[in-house]
């Protein structure tokens, strides 16, 4: 509503990341965050690959980005999987950044 304007965070965490591809899925983002999740996919296979999802996000996002039908059986898998890659990479995320006295 009012002036929230978010910055871009430099090191975009890969769960936030995997939240926005999953939005972008979706298909409630514009193409300026088309491009932003196309950037982090160029940059980050890890968080992808690891989820063995790097081939199929790929696959719809291009699919998306050139205006192609996407299969909705691929988009329904790919949102599945997509979820459930989040919540572990959160809970990794959290491990790794606070670590709790003791
Ligand atoms: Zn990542």
């Amino acid at each position: 509503m009012s002036g929230g304007h978010d910055k871009p965070e430099k090191d975009t965490p890969c769960s936030e990341m995997l939240d926005q591809i999953y939005v972008y899925i979706d298909g409630e983002l514009g193409e300026g965050d088309c491009e932003q999740v196309r950037e982090h996919l160029s940059g980050c296979n890890p968080c992808l690959d690891e989820y063995g999802l790097e081939e199929a996000v790929k696959k719809l996002v291009a699919k998306h980005c050139g205006c192609d039908p996407v299969p909705l059986d691929l988009r329904d898998k790919v949102l599945g999987r997509l979820a459930r890659a989040r919540e572990e990479q959160l809970a990794r995320e959290a491990k790794a950044a606070g670590t709790p006295p003791g």
